[in-house]
């Protein structure tokens, strides 16, 4: 029997990206594919974050359970406060592919996680809405480049599609310090 480590995980980006459509990805998708253990839901009334848990099982069995925090769309009106990322063991900053402006916001995210946040957190740039190439803003190799010189994890994916949904918290967590 494996070990079993857990960790918070936080989703920021601009607003509209699809961070909550990770969380709410088609049901029955989510359910196959994404999250395994269980579907939890609640809002924090005084953060105004909803969290659920996702698991991932490495091969040596080891499973990494994430407490995924998502913001109730404050990001809209005003800045997140830190305590949202306080205690954050890795963070999925998100943009979407359509919109180069959320590209930038996602760096002004990276940058202040990288001032304020844990150091030793575990950052993933995730490019979401892939299945809108036709509408593609920003191209793959200019996002790569910016999160190899970051040193940050980085997926295109679909939260519409489920495309590299999975593979984006497989990649975090074979990241996250297993001792
Ligand atoms: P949030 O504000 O970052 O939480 O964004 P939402 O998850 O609320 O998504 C904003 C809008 O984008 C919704 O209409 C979603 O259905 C849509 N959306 C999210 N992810 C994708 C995606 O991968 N592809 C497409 N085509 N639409 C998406
Ligand atoms: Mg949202």
């Amino acid at each position: 029997q494996g070990k079993t480590y857990q960790f918070k995980l936080v989703l920021l980006g601009e607003s509209a990206v699809g961070k909550s459509r990770y969380e709410i990805m088609d049901a029955a998708i989510l359910v196959m594919r994404f999250v395994k253990d269980h579907f939890d839901e609640y809002r924090e009334s005084t953060i105004g974050a909803a969290f659920l848990a996702q698991t991932v099982t490495l091969d040596d069995d080891t499973t990494v359970k994430f407490e995924i925090w998502d913001t109730a769309g404050q990001e809209r009106y005003k800045s997140l406060a830190p305590m949202y990322y306080r205690n954050a063991n890795c963070a999925v900053v998100v943009y979407d592919i359509t919109q180069a402006s959320s590209l930038d916001k996602a760096k002004s995210w990276v940058n202040e996680l990288q001032r304020q946040a844990d150091p030793n957190i575990v950052i993933a740039l995730a490019g979401n809405k892939v299945d809108l190439e036709a509408k593609r803003a920003v191209e793959t190799k200019t996002a790569q480049e910016y999160a190899d010189e970051c040193g940050l994890l980085f997926v295109e994916t679909s939260a519409k599609t489920a495309y590299n949904v999975n593979e984006l918290f497989d990649a975090i967590a074979k990241r996250m310090p297993l001792e």
